[in-house]
């Protein structure tokens, strides 16, 4: 992601706050601000590596290392782990038996999973994960292709399993983002699929309806250059065909099943009524002449949440249950509650949970090691 102009040490997430752009910078400068002047020195680019422990083994402080190598001690009463969790992490995925393909990446840099290393590394518990999931996605999707991403991934048109049928209500991706990567990440491959007169409509009519970012109407007019760039490049998350069978050919999925598929979608237009899956009718779109067009969909993801488990007080827990002396967490690392469904229902949940465990683990820390 691009680094915000003049702000060179946050990235830019598409949040706003009322009256300011860029909405993570705003909060964070707020936070600094406040840390700055009750004397704090905060140490940028000097990433803790590792608990420091003293000779009977209890937490006394973390390791660092500065951008030029320079190894500092902290000494601390209390240590709260905050590292954001583990999405960057092809290993601690792995570890969790967490599919790493067939995700479009959308978190900040720096989310290695060194929280849940420290925390294991001392006896802590592991605790439920899952991962905050939006969706659907464009797999390798790159910005040169948003027109794609918006106007072709997040509407209710077919798609399509790796047998080449349909699986669910695909209407479901305007009411519910997290429940559409849900559905997506449940196949083995999901394929959106188009016939240009869909696209071409896109291309000159624009989305049919907004979403957070773009407004419905007003022409596409990249749409069909970045569908090429689709085409050609090495993620290969755009498939282009003349004809069905070739279409079949190239996505791998039974040629039978997707005839069969394609013809009940098109007698379900005809018909206005969608009598698999109950989709809403303005939702169904006939799939006509070619050339055709298959997207691969991904699941959007954000963040990994949970890996630890806390206690009221967000004391890291040990695997016996208790709390491991000095040590507290905060953040995604612990927030399992949305098990594996995120809450988008709650606007803010994520981060506000993470408002609240920070503060809370604060105020414990205090009160156990410094009052
Ligand atoms: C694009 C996007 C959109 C989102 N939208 C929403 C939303 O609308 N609503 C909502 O509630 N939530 C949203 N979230 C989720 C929310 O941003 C996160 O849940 C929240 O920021 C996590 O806070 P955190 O403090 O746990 O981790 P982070 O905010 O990731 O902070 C952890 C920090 O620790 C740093 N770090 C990592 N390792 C180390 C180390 N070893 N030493 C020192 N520092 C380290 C990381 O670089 C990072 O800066 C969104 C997330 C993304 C990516």
């Amino acid at each position: 992601m691009p680094e915000v102009e003049g702000q060179k040490d946050a990235y830019m997430v598409h949040h706003n706050f009322q009256g300011h752009d860029n909405g993570g910078t705003v909060a964070i400068n707020a936070m600094e601000k406040i840390l700055i002047d009750a004397g704090a020195t905060i140490y940028k680019e000097t990433p803790a590596v590792d608990l420091c422990l003293d000779e009977s083994g209890e937490i006394q402080g973390v390791y660092a290392c500065g951008a030029d190598g320079t190894v500092y001690q902290f000494n601390t009463p209390a240590v709260i782990l905050c590292t954001g969790g583990f999405l960057q992490s092809e290993e601690w995925m792995d570890y969790f038996h967490l599919s790493y393909d067939r995700r479009d990446i959308n978190s900040t840099p720096g989310h290695d999973g060194d929280g849940l290393r420290m925390a294991y590394s001392v006896g802590a518990a592991t605790g439920n994960v899952c991962i905050m999931m939006l969706g659907p996605g464009l797999w390798g999707f790159s910005r040169d292709q948003d027109q794609i991403e918006y106007a072709l991934t997040k509407t209710g048109a077919l798609w399509v399993n790796q047998d080449g049928v349909r699986f669910c209500n695909e209407d479901i991706v305007t009411t519910n983002y997290t429940l559409a990567a849900n559905a997506i990440m449940s196949q083995h491959e999901v394929w959106a699929i188009f016939d240009n007169a869909y696209i071409n409509a896109r291309a000159t009519g624009g989305m049919l309806e907004s979403t957070n970012d773009r407004k419905a109407g007003g022409a596409l007019e990249n749409l069909y250059a970045d569908l090429e760039k689709g085409v050609n490049d090495e993620y290969l998350n755009v498939v282009k065909a003349d004809t069905l069978e070739e279409l079949a050919e190239k996505i791998h999925v039974p040629l039978e099943s997707l005839l069969e598929t394609v013809q009940q979608n098109n007698e379900m237009y005809e018909a206005g009524e969608d009598t698999m899956f109950g989709k809403e009718p303005q939702y169904l779109y006939p799939v006509s002449e070619g050339p055709y067009y298959a997207l691969y969909l991904v699941s959007n993801s954000y963040c990994t949440m949970g890996g630890l488990q806390v206690d009221g007080g967000n004391r890291i827990r040990s695997t016996d249950y208790t709390a491991i002396p000095h040590l507290y967490a905060a953040g995604t690392e612990i927030s399992g509650l949305d098990g594996t469904t995120y809450g988008l229902i709650l606007p803010g949940s994520a981060m506000g949970y993470c408002i609240y465990s920070g503060r809370n683990a604060v105020q414990n820390a205090v009160k156990d090691w410094l009052e």
